[in-house]
């Protein structure tokens, strides 16, 4: 029966996960302490997108100050910003599609380590599984994918609206460059205040509104492993508690503010240095010492 029950993508993930868990508590720990000095703070404006940049080491708290509004965030490492960024394809891989404290946001391959830990989360999970059942969740992931101008044309009709594309893309012109703005064109962000289910069948969402499961107050905090540029798109879906017409959304402003260690940067996950090539790169290169498994043959 224990044998029938063995999970191997829970067991890969935990092992996986493991050594990062314990530098990702110990700086939550010191933040529910308090031990963590204020080092920047700011406003994210409705319809406005905003680029930043967050050291290794430092703590950002995205904070719920007027009503429930969902925010899309992207990490790019500063050194290399078209090469390496937290990935959503990787971060749901080795965690899961919805997520709250506990989870690493993972980079691209060949890279592949975590870039961000989700460290705290004070939203009442309970409150929006009791009312929306046991998927129900307020931060996700739709795989490498974040809120388009042109879905709101096809599903609402408006031409040349605000969406988390025009957001992100300010946030990166605003922090790195155009290159990096439109190297990014299709952003996939992560998901905060977004209260969803992976309910249907076959599988997809149900998006639910924000109301009254996210306070003012509430927070989420997250680490940084490496020197990133961060973009933030507060998305037109806003609180999300009526979704009848583009025109009905509703947005508010979030605060955001970034910490350090008392003691100065916490401690952060090692660069697990993996080998594998880029797949361009090893293809150009004749694919050299290529792993593959076996070939099966016809009985
Ligand atoms: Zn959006």
């Amino acid at each position: 029966m224990a044998e029938q029950e063995y999970d191997l993508v829970k067991h890969a993930k935990r092992l996986i996960n493991k050594p990062y868990n314990k530098i990702a508590d110990q700086a939550k720990a010191a933040s529910i302490a308090g031990k963590v000095k204020l080092i920047k703070e700011f406003t994210i404006e409705p319809y406005n997108g905003k680029g930043f940049e967050l050291k290794k080491g430092q703590i950002v708290r995205y904070e719920i100050i007027e009503g429930p509004q969902i925010i899309d965030c992207m990490y790019l490492v500063k050194s290399r910003p078209t090469k390496e960024w937290a990935d959503t394809f990787h971060s749901s891989s080795l965690g899961s599609h919805t997520f709250t404290e506990g989870i690493h946001f993972y980079s691209n391959s060949p890279w592949c380590r975590p870039l961000v830990s989700f460290i705290r989360d004070t939203v009442d999970n309970g409150m929006i599984r009791e009312l929306y059942g046991e998927l129900a969740a307020h931060s996700y992931v739709l795989h490498n994918g974040s809120c388009s101008s042109g879905l709101w044309e096809a599903i609402y009709g408006v031409v040349d609206s605000y969406s988390c594309h025009v957001g992100i893309a300010q946030g990166f012109l605003e922090v790195a460059d155009e290159e990096v703005a439109r190297f990014h064109i299709h952003p996939p962000s992560f998901m905060h205040y977004q209260v969803v289910a992976f309910d249907k069948v076959p599988t997809a969402l149900t998006y639910y509104p924000g109301k009254p499961a996210i306070k003012i107050g509430d927070f989420v905090e997250l680490l940084a492993h490496e020197d990133l540029l961060v973009s933030v798109s507060p998305c037109p879906m806003g609180d999300q508690c009526d979704t009848t017409a583009y025109e009905n959304f509703t947005c508010y402003p979030v605060r955001v503010a970034i910490y350090e260690s008392e003691d100065g940067p916490f401690e952060t996950a090692p660069d697990p240095q993996r080998k594998t090539m880029n797949a361009v790169d090893f293809n150009l290169a004749d694919r050299p010492k290529m792993v593959t498994g076996k070939i099966g043959k016809k009985p």
